[in-house]
């Protein structure tokens, strides 16, 4: 069986862009019988810096919205990474076979780092550490959007030193991609961008915590093009298309679907549908979060019975690397 491994930082509210494709994604892998191990990557939000209080609470937060989402603690496993210290003591034996180069060559790493002027070594290393979270589970399957992709390619290439050295432990991770285009979502502001949690401009990114007006409001200040009709055409008209992503998620619907259904309208009465489909799709989940969020307690509980599982299966999986790469423990 397939086992699939997938993880969200708690930094803050996840926008769509989270939620169609990772999220929800992995909810209906879920209900399709997938063996799913879903993380709070708090160690990876450390790569940034995050104040102890409000971390906590983000925590708390990201907790509510995936269980609101549908994931059901009792079929998948959900947990927070830093209760599994197997993540982190895989990720240095991984550490070791990695090098420099490759990981001071990724894209998201030379776009996070050009911001900074103290670079974390975290942040380099980022990369190995999500390998060793679907490693440690020998994970199969790795739900990711297209930004994700390389960093999974580094997982495969360390798995595939590992196996030369120690000989074969791991499945190589594959990536399930999206086909309905949840596996990237567009700035608002800036079609040429993905749609981003870190972006300084607030319009740039639907949130899930969004209220319904909210959602009308940056859908009208969407940037489009100067052409009024409603075409789907990724390349010339990013931006247009982009709304017919969101509209086609929020609703299940294909994009000749939602061409169709607004023809007659021009680009401004269109906003007006996507944002109607988009609350009412985001609306239940929203207040099933904020319901939960009134429960710390509950969704305390939840992590902590995720958290024994996790480590049960991580355990099992470290005890034969360790074996494998001569750390076995003395009898
Ligand atoms: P940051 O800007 O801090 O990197 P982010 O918006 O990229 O934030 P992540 O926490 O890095 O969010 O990613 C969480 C998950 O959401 C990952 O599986 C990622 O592939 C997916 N994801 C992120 N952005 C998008 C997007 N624009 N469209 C679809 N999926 C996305
Ligand atoms: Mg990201």
């Amino acid at each position: 069986p397939r086992r699939v491994v997938s993880g969200l930082q708690p930094t803050g509210a996840l926008h769509i862009g989270n939620y169609f494709g990772a999220v929800r994604r992995c909810v209906r892998l879920q209900d399709k019988g997938d063996d799913l191990m879903i993380f709070i990557a708090d160690l990876h939000s450390l790569t940034t810096h995050q104040d102890p209080a409000a971390l906590q609470e983000n925590v708390l937060d990201l907790t509510a919205c995936l269980l609101a989402s549908g994931i059901d603690p009792d079929r998948s496993v959900l947990f927070t990474q830093s209760s599994v210290a197997r993540h982190s003591e895989l990720c240095w034996l991984l550490t070791c076979l990695a090098t420099h180069a490759r990981l001071a060559h990724l894209p998201q790493y030379k776009d996070k780092s050009a911001k900074m002027k103290e670079v974390p070594l975290g942040l380099l290393l980022y990369p190995v550490l999500q390998a060793a979270d679907v490693l440690v589970y020998r994970g199969t399957h790795v739900p990711v959007g297209v930004d994700q992709l390389q960093h999974l390619q580094v997982a495969s290439q360390l798995v595939r030193t590992f196996h030369h050295r120690f000989g074969r432990t791991f499945p190589t991770p594959k990536p399930l991609l999206a086909e309905d285009g949840s596996d990237r979502l567009l700035s608002l502001r800036d079609p040429s961008k993905k749609m981003s949690k870190s972006d300084t401009d607030p319009k740039s990114c639907i949130l899930l915590t969004d209220s319904d007006d909210t959602i009308l409001l940056k859908l009208r200040k969407a940037v489009t093009d100067f052409t009024p009709q409603v075409t789907f055409d990724r390349e010339n008209r990013p931006g247009v298309s982009n709304l017919i992503a969101v509209h086609c998620l929020a609703a299940d619907k294909l994009p000749e679907e939602a061409v169709e259904e607004a023809d007659g309208l021009d680009t401004g009465r269109y906003k007006r549908v996507v944002a109607a489909a988009l609350s009412e799709a985001l609306g239940p989940v929203r207040e099933r979060a904020a319901a939960l969020r009134r429960r710390p307690e509950l969704l305390r509980d939840v992590l902590r019975h995720g958290a024994v599982r996790a480590r049960v299966r991580a355990d099992e999986v470290y005890e034969s690397v360790l074996a494998r790469v001569g750390l076995a423990p003395p009898v």
